[in-house]
């Protein structure tokens, strides 16, 4: 059912004020502020229901906490997010861009489906986010996914502690609980938490895999580190393995859609 005009225009008002809000707190730069405008707006039209934009939100109130929690302490071990935390457009469309996109299948189709969907999308993005914020901070060496003998730097794609893990259970439950008590799904409680749970954990552990297994890495020809930047201390490095282009915006982007595929399939499996 579309939104009455006049729901859509208070609901332009609160997103451009909390836009802006997050481009003032530094959460966002000057595009991640017009990209997750635009993307606020698609949601809320899209879907027709204030619920998925306060899904939205909740997430990234929930990030930008997360992100800024003992910030300067992740600057000093050189791997708080890069710009002082504040998101590009690219992160914020790598992280934001599915859910649009199934809010805009929701208005030509319509159904659950793409509400199961649009929340193993937002479920992924918060299990990632907090299992890699909160993750900086163990007291335990990461260790690579994939090869769980291998200890690797904080901060490395395809790193995982005990602390980032659990947070990633955390980050998938906020968004379960929070949709569960906004009705969806007629108000199946158990439903909506299982399918943003599991689709939210599934899709963050799809996260690491490629972060470890495709994500693309370089070695810097300055210091002789393996970076996943294809550019260190101003100088092109050269190319280690992976897939080239593939970095961790790509990476996200694609687990959520991971996220979206398991959230539907739990959705269908449970009837
Ligand atoms: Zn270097």
């Amino acid at each position: 059912m579309p939104l009455p005009l006049s729901d859509i225009l208070v609901g332009f008002v609160l997103i451009s004020i909390l836009s802006y809000l997050a481009f003032k707190l530094k959460a966002l730069n000057r595009s991640g502020t017009f990209a997750s405008a635009v993307i606020g707006v698609i949601i809320l039209v899209g879907s027709g229901s204030w619920s998925w934009l306060i899904i939205i939100i909740i997430f990234f109130a929930a990030a930008s906490f997360f992100t800024h929690f003992k910030y300067t302490f992740k600057r000093s071990i050189g791997a708080a997010e890069a710009r002082r935390g504040a998101r590009s457009w690219v992160n914020v469309a790598s992280n934001g861009g599915a859910a649009a996109l199934f809010a805009a299948a929701e208005y030509v189709f319509g159904g659950d489906i793409f509400a199961a969907a649009f929340l193993g999308v937002v479920a992924t993005a918060a299990s990632d986010t907090l299992a890699t914020e909160v993750g900086l901070l163990s007291r335990m060496k990461p260790r690579l996914i994939i090869s769980l003998r291998r200890q690797v730097e904080p901060g490395t794609s395809g790193g995982v502690t005990p602390l980032g893990t659990s947070m990633a259970v955390v980050g998938a439950l906020i968004i379960g609980l929070a949709a569960a008590a906004l009705g969806f799904f007629d108000g199946a409680v158990f439903k909506v938490v299982a399918v943003a749970a599991v689709g939210g954990v599934l899709g963050s552990i799809g996260d690491s895999l490629l972060g470890a297994l495709l994500q693309e890495r370089y070695r810097c020809v300055v210091c002789g580190k393996v970076v996943e930047h294809p550019t260190h201390h101003g100088s092109k490095g050269l190319f280690v393995s992976g897939i080239r282009g593939l970095d961790n915006n790509l990476v996200n982007l694609t687990s959520t859609l991971i996220g979206a595929v398991i959230s539907i399939t739990v959705f269908t499996l449970m009837g």
